[in-house]
């Protein structure tokens, strides 16, 4: 088995419930959210629940290291208002620390926004010096950027820009990238027939490079290529298209790293696995 696929699952009731949820749709992998990703504030991990997390893990069969954390969705790493910044690396570093509690070895976040006020390359840097910092006050957890669909003042829909964070990280140890397919596309990285998908996944390469990637987002877009829009869709049933999630699926490139579905209805998650995994070609 090389390929982990899975979808962002609910925690309601507590962290430990994201593993039942990830294993009751097939999953292989999973993201979540460790704590309210609409709240600033969150209350300590207990032991009890870091200790039903793990138990939890351990019974669905699944790895650590399949698991993809996501950071809240208050935080910008990237703010030019130095207050914001400095609350959101606060909050950016719990989060870190709720992830190596709870045995866990990835923590995706979106880069950051200049929210217009700076220019990118200014917002990238201080992206990276959030980054360092963050680093330096934790331990073990590698930090995942996720590309960015370029809505609004979002920095990180060039893979030139998450090629320029990493170039400023002290640690490249503690550094990786998350590749969104809905946002490739939206930024506009075709990945729709093998031409245009190896096409962009060469220039990945070249510009970031495959040790990088940690882990994908698999969705479709109801955007249109280059649109720099960020709306998500079923597997197949968006711009993109099935035939780009098979090219995936029998990339090499993407063995052993989580594959994560953040497609718009959980009620067919489970189906959109299935779907995924019979692509794969013997
Ligand atoms: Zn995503
Ligand atoms: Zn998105």
């Amino acid at each position: 088995m090389r390929k982990f696929v899975g979808a962002h699952v609910s925690t309601a009731g507590g962290v430990f419930n994201a593993p039942l949820n990830a294993k009751k749709i097939g999953a292989r992998a999973f993201a979540l959210f460790t704590k309210n990703q609409r709240q600033w504030k969150a209350k300590p991990l207990t032991e009890e629940a870091v200790k039903k997390f793990k138990e939890n893990l351990k019974s669905v069969g699944i790895k650590p290291e399949h698991v993809l954390p996501h950071d809240s969705y208050l935080i910008n790493l990237g703010s030019p208002d130095k207050e914001k910044r400095e609350k959101s690396l606060n909050a950016f570093i719990d989060e870190v620390e709720r992830c190596r509690q709870l045995g866990l070895r990835l923590l995706n976040f979106h880069p950051g926004s200049s929210l217009g006020k700076v220019s990118e390359k200014e917002c990238l840097k201080i992206v990276a010096d959030s980054i360092n910092e963050a680093i330096s006050k934790t331990e073990e957890v590698i930090l995942v950027i996720e590309n960015t669909a370029g809505q609004g003042s979002w920095i990180g829909y060039r893979f030139e820009h998450l090629a320029e964070i990493i170039d400023m990280v002290e640690d490249k140890s503690r550094i990786g990238v998350c590749l969104d397919t809905c946002h490739m596309f939206a930024a506009g990285y075709d990945i729709r027939t093998k031409e245009a998908y190896e096409k962009t996944m060469k220039e990945f390469d070249e510009v970031v490079g495959f040790k990088y990637l940690k882990g994908m987002h698999l969705n479709d877009a109801k955007s249109e290529l280059g649109s720099r829009v960020d709306r998500h869709h079923s597997i197949g049933k968006g711009n993109i298209g099935l035939d780009a999630f098979k090219f995936i699926m029998n990339d090499p490139r993407t063995d052993n790293i989580p594959l994560i579905l953040e497609t718009i209805d959980p009620s067919i998650w489970k189906e959109e696995i299935e779907l995924l995994y019979s692509l794969i070609e013997e």
